[in-house]
């Protein structure tokens, strides 16, 4: 069976919707606005002689519960692309060696484009009609899987008023990532900091590839506020509670400004109820605004996305 279908979005869901669809023997064209490959799986680099210094400005690690996911972090530990992380129980993984080379490596045989933005979207006759903005034409698909964050998803769903129902109900938290690294490798400063619990402003500081190059994360409630603050303010607030924690630990150290990350859709606080596929068209939503707030149920999302587009298209 030979069908057109359209996947946006090459995060952690559009990649696992594609390798679906090719269990099933269909085809797929995967794009994204993004310059890189994982969305909010973030990998920053600095250049270095031997290519190993990164930030983690996204998620920081993942976890499985699921065989079926267990299975994919045993096949990249296998090939090399993925290692544990720390000695946490339930285990923690990381991409090695970064978070993005998880998604590279997962995605090796699959079509992607990137640097493509999707504008739009509508019904044509049985099929998806979408416009991006580098061909500027509607191109048919038979198909079509989205896997933007839900409000982002939504501007595109407009036609869809099914979807538009069930990407209303979900919610976000923002996120304010700030990347910073030391002078040199730090001696008594440990791989990551954990604040979930803890009055402040951070949620989470953790190293990235190495113990030079690290990310901080602010938690929602604060972010949620801030994130259309200015930029020089944030960066200083964010740097006061780093140095407090650091300094008390390794009075010595430097520390450098990196660069901020702000995500305006980090941390899915509701997800979506109601139906994920159109009633009459073949348009399915996917992300993990459908299932929880973390790799693994987006990719749980995307395989059943494509589930759900191979029985429609049958
Ligand atoms: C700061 C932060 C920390 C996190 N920490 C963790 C963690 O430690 N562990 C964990 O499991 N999860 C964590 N998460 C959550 C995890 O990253 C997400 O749940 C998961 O990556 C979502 O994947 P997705 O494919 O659903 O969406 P995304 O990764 O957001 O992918 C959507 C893609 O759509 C693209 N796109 C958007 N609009 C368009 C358009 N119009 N046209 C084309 N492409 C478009 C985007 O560029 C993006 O690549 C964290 C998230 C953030 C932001």
């Amino acid at each position: 069976m030979s069908k057109k279908i359209l996947i946006i979005g090459s995060g952690i869901a559009g990649i696992s919707s594609s390798l679906k669809l090719k269990s099933f023997g269909l085809e797929s064209t995967i794009i994204d606005k993004g310059n890189f490959i994982g969305g909010r799986v973030g990998t920053r680099n600095i250049e270095s002689k031997d290519n190993s210094n990164y930030f983690f400005h996204g998620a920081q690690f993942f976890t499985a519960k699921s065989d079926n996911f267990k299975k994919v972090i045993q096949n990249g530990i296998n090939k090399g692309y993925i290692k544990e992380y720390g000695s946490f129980s339930p285990p923690r993984y990381r991409g090695f060696k970064s978070m993005r080379d998880f998604l590279i490596n997962l995605s090796q045989n699959l079509s992607i484009t990137q640097n493509v933005k999707v504008t739009n979207l509508k019904p044509h006759n049985e099929k998806i009609s979408v416009l991006d903005d580098r061909s500027n034409i509607w191109e048919t698909y038979d198909a079509v899987i989205s896997t933007l964050p839900a409000p982002q998803n939504l501007d595109l769903m407009k036609k869809f008023p099914i979807l538009k129902k069930t990407l209303k109900t979900s919610s976000y938290d923002a996120c304010i990532s700030l990347m910073f690294f030391f002078d040199k490798k730090p001696k008594n400063i440990p791989y990551f900091f954990d604040y979930y619990n803890q009055q402040g402003i951070l949620n989470w500081m953790a190293a990235g590839s190495n113990l030079r190059f690290w990310t901080a994360h602010t938690k929602g409630d604060f972010s949620n506020k801030n994130i259309n603050k200015d930029k020089i303010l944030l960066k200083d607030k964010i740097f006061q509670e780093i140095e407090k924690t650091i300094y008390q630990l390794e009075p010595t150290i430097k520390i450098n400004f990196h660069s901020l990350h702000i995500w305006k859709y980090a941390k899915v606080t509701n997800v979506c109820s109601g139906p994920q596929i159109d009633t009459k068209f073949p348009v399915v939503v996917a992300g993990d605004f459908m299932e929880g707030a973390n790799i693994e149920s987006a990719f749980s999302s995307g395989e059943k996305a494509a589930e759900l587009i191979f029985e429609r298209l049958h």
